[in-house]
């Protein structure tokens, strides 16, 4: 067996019926298309995946211990048990042009995941992921809501997003101290926003860096020009502004006007 660590966010799942569900969320239309697994541990997810994706199927998870296991539990994977951080591992060559990931993510650095998910949107195809129940929450709300944030608006703009299912703290091993939830990401078939998207990045962080502030204040580290702070839309706080509101507020800013500097 693998002793959970702590600092690694392992908690094994022990319920088979919910592993299967996981594994069933992941479309009909990954067949023969890449699989990642994103922290197999001891593999509760994968003797699924491998049924369905056999060959197709890679791991990769960062504790010596788990990659032991996995290799001596499924030899028929081989080589595609990948040791190292999901965070800093190049995969690129190893998954190819276009691919799909599955996990139950390691909590403690799941916004880490979905960020390095964006830099790859162009490659990931579709996410089926079991984190926090709150953060999942979070990152499938619509404007408007409280707990619409940074990495919502910035998912939602690449990912057409699903809460599936709530997962309770006792299925697993250690329990966390919190529920966990299961959603699933596609990709939609925006290639690029219709904007500056690396300044996109920088007001939608700037615009949520205090939530409570109209984005007019929000935003003044940008040097805003006399111009824009005439905007209406700066009148509104970061969280009621839709994906395409911030593309034409970017917009805005990128025509300057004034004294911007950005
Ligand atoms: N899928 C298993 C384990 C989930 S616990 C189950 O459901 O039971 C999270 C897993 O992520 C652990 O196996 C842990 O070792 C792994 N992990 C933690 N940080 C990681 C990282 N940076 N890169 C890859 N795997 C990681």
């Amino acid at each position: 067996m693998v002793k959970p660590k702590k600092h690694l966010g392992q908690h094994f799942l022990k319920d088979q019926k919910i592993a299967r569900k996981i594994v069933d969320a992941l479309s009909s239309d990954n067949q023969g298309r890449p699989i990642l697994e994103i922290g197999p541990g001891t593999g509760v997810l994968t003797q699924y995946l491998i049924e369905l994706y056999g060959s197709s199927l890679v791991l990769i998870d960062i504790d010596s211990e788990s990659i032991v296991y996995l290799k001596e539990h499924f030899p028929q994977l081989k080589d595609r048990i990948i040791e190292g951080d999901f965070l800093t591992k190049d995969l690129s060559a190893r998954m190819g042009e276009k691919y799909s990931i599955i996990g139950n993510f390691p909590y403690n650095i799941s916004s880490q995941i979905f960020f390095k998910i964006l830099e790859e949107k162009d490659h990931v195809v579709e996410v089926v992921c079991m984190l926090q129940r709150e953060v999942a929450r979070r990152l499938v709300s619509p404007p408007g809501s409280k707990e619409y944030g940074i990495l919502s608006v910035l998912l939602q703009a690449y990912y057409d997003m699903q809460y599936l299912f709530t997962v309770e703290a006792s299925v697993f091993q250690p329990p966390p101290k919190v529920k966990s939830g299961v959603i699933r990401l596609k990709r939609n078939n925006v290639k690029h926003l219709s904007c500056d998207e690396v300044l996109f990045k920088k007001v939608v962080k700037q615009g949520f860096q205090n939530r409570r502030k109209t984005l007019r204040n929000a935003l003044k580290p940008l040097n805003l020009s006399d111009q824009i702070k005439a905007m209406p839309i700066l009148d509104k706080r970061a969280e009621m502004l839709t994906v395409q509101e911030f593309v034409e507020l970017t917009n805005e800013l990128a025509a300057g006007g004034g004294n911007s500097t950005i």
